[in-house]
């Protein structure tokens, strides 16, 4: 589904991702962990290609797709909800959702579309009305994954997903989340939260200072302790 080869990426003069390589099969839910300034968020903004990289390439369901925008990824189905949930906070629940179909569907699909996203958070369906920037941040969040789902995803990128939500809103979202995987999309999550990354993805990868350190199964990742490491002093791990 995606392939990534020695990626070198950054900012300026910093290069912050030096030579990443990795792969993600279908319907396999992957996650990426790291200490902080690893990279993870870099290497999330070139697969969805908001980061242009210096080198190396993204193959996206067997097309080279690094030189095209994010919009048409998008369109392909690489999907990302950024971290910070940056959903429309002036505009309703529903409007944000339709939003995420925009250019993809239309009349009865997008209906169709938002009934599965309301299957998935019924909170939203009650909260369909209510302006987004009044959602609690759980609730944003929810939001901000239905509007991705609005657009179909194919493989759908997820940038700490429970950042800053109370304990009760990190289970909901994670459990929405496991059904999604066992309902076949096809997942990479960045996670601070060692626990909801495991709970949800099969496979992981340990980013370090810019290069992938190790990858494996979770079980082996679990017990390895470079990323016990990572996740150490994190209160949530
Ligand atoms: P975190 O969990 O803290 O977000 P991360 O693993 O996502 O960490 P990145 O945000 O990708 O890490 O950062 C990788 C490196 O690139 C860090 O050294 C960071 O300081 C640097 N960096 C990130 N964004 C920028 C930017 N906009 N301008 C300059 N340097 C940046």
């Amino acid at each position: 589904m995606l392939q990534v080869e020695g990626l070198v990426a950054g900012y300026g003069a910093i290069e912050a991702l030096h030579g990443v390589d990795l792969a993600v099969a279908p319907d396999e839910a992957v996650a990426l962990v790291g200490p902080n300034g690893a990279g993870k968020s870099t290497l999330f903004g070139v697969v969805s290609g908001l980061l242009r990289p210096w080198r190396g390439k993204v193959v996206f369901d067997g097309q080279d797709v690094t030189r095209w925008p994010a919009e048409r990824r998008a369109l392909a189905g690489l999907i990302l909800v950024p971290e910070g949930r940056r959903v429309f906070a002036g505009l309703s629940a529903e409007e944000n959702l339709r939003l995420g179909a925009y250019r993809r569907a239309r009349g009865r699909e997008v209906a169709d579309r938002m009934a599965e996203v309301f299957d998935l958070f019924p909170r939203l369906l009650e909260r369909r009305g209510q302006r987004a920037g009044t959602l609690s941040g759980g609730e944003q969040q929810m939001l901000a994954i239905g509007r991705a789902l609005m657009g179909r995803p194919r493989l759908l990128l997820l940038d700490e997903p429970s950042l800053g939500l109370a304990p009760l809103a990190v289970r909901e979202v994670a459990d929405a989340l496991s059904q999604l995987v066992r309902s076949g999309v096809t997942v990479a999550l960045v996670e601070q939260n060692a626990a909801v990354a495991f709970g949800i993805a099969n496979r992981g990868f340990l980013l370090d200072r810019g290069e992938v350190v190790t990858a494996g199964s979770v079980a082996d990742l679990r017990d390895d302790s470079r990323v016990q490491a990572a996740y150490l002093g994190n209160p949530r791990g």
